[in-house]
């Protein structure tokens, strides 16, 4: 279950929620009231940093930035493309029934002609017969293009069910995604770590979780603006997908200006060299001006490893992580520590 207050935990929740419905422009809705909840009880953490920044640009939260937060952090698929994708789905049904009930008709009324002619081929009525016999072959001729209509409308359905398919798929990945880094969020990470922690590694491999943090980001922000604060994270999406290409590892957007690799049934070595592969890469990269394409910063960032142990829960698998990326902060920034001796 998604929410394990008791009563009283959840009253004072309450309590803390009607005050900050109160302090913003959004009404009292069950979205507002959705994301307020979350946001003090701190059970969902990209929200939690959503609001925060969306609070830094909007001091009293509008009605349709509660619901672009509730869209992106709370509801499991963007409910209007789930609309939009259940009408199409339903119109599909609906096409093939009615192609389905066409041919039913008509294979009835081919009976029936089938019957009259079984009739009067054992009567003596033979005038009869040779105008049933014609009529039968209009049937059979109706009957196999009505099949054939019916073989494409299936064909057609299959093709748009399949279709319908790769949206709600697109749509599903659209709420796991972080908008400005195009790598998996928060919610995204915490899926696919949930799955690994109930899944045993092969022989002489690991689950390994590399933990990254921009070195003085602040300072980047303090300096150069948030714009370019968010370029610079923008930069870090792109140089982590270019170092994560196996499909079975995922990256994600831990939040704010942390990042996290989730390297499923990997050897230890690997790990560590992915993690080093980023810190490399990201030294490397330079951020331009623009207009002037003149390089107007770089930046470093740290990286800590762990590995996951039996026993473990993810929780515990993130702090080891966290604690090996503290270490590499207070050893001097911009190396990978690895918790893994
Ligand atoms: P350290 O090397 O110890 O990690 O120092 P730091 O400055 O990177 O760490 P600190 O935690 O002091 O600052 C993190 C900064 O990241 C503060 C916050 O404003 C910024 N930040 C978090 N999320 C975003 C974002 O989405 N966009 C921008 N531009 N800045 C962000
Ligand atoms: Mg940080
Ligand atoms: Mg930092």
């Amino acid at each position: 279950m998604r929410y394990q207050e008791s009563k009283e935990q959840s009253a004072e929740l309450l309590r803390q929620v009607i005050a900050l419905m109160g302090q913003h422009d959004a009404p009292f809705n069950p979205i507002s009231f959705t994301v307020w909840y979350e946001y003090v009880s701190g059970i969902n953490a990209w929200l939690t940093q959503a609001v925060a920044k969306a609070l830094l640009t909007e001091k009293r939260l509008s009605s349709a930035t509660l619901m672009r937060l509730y869209q992106e952090g709370v509801a499991e698929v963007n409910p209007s493309a789930m609309v939009k994708i259940a009408n199409e789905l339903q119109q599909t049904m609906i096409g093939m029934g009615e192609q389905a009930l066409r041919t039913a008709q008509h294979a009835g009324q081919f009976g029936e002609q089938l019957d009259g002619l079984n009739t009067a081929l054992g009567s003596s009525d033979v005038a009869g017969v040779s105008t049933l016999i014609s009529q039968a072959m209009e049937g059979t001729a109706l009957m196999r293009s009505s099949v054939g209509e019916l073989e494409q409308q299936v064909a057609a359905s299959r093709k748009e069910i399949n279709r319908l398919q790769g949206e709600l798929e697109r749509a599903r990945d659209e709420v796991l995604q972080d908008p400005l880094t195009k790598v998996l969020n928060r919610r995204g990470f915490d899926e696919k770590l949930a799955v690994l922690v109930g899944v045993a590694s092969e022989p002489g491999r690991c689950h390994g979780l590399v933990m990254l943090d921009i070195d003085h980001f602040k300072r980047v922000n303090d300096t150069h603006g948030h714009v370019m604060g968010d370029r610079v994270l923008q930069a870090i999406g792109e140089v982590l997908r270019s170092c994560v290409t196996e499909k079975m590892h995922s990256v994600a957007r831990f939040g704010g200006e942390e990042f996290a690799i989730l390297l499923p049934n990997t050897s230890l070595d690997q790990c560590v060299k992915m993690a080093e592969l980023v810190c490399q890469r990201t030294r490397a990269m330079r951020i331009r001006d623009r207009r002037t394409n003149e390089v107007v910063l770089s930046v470093t960032i740290s990286g800590g490893v762990a590995v996951l142990q039996s026993g473990d829960d993810a929780q515990r698998l993130i702090v080891r992580a966290d604690s090996a990326l503290y270490q590499s902060k207070k050893s001097g920034r911009d190396r990978v520590t690895c918790a893994c001796a």
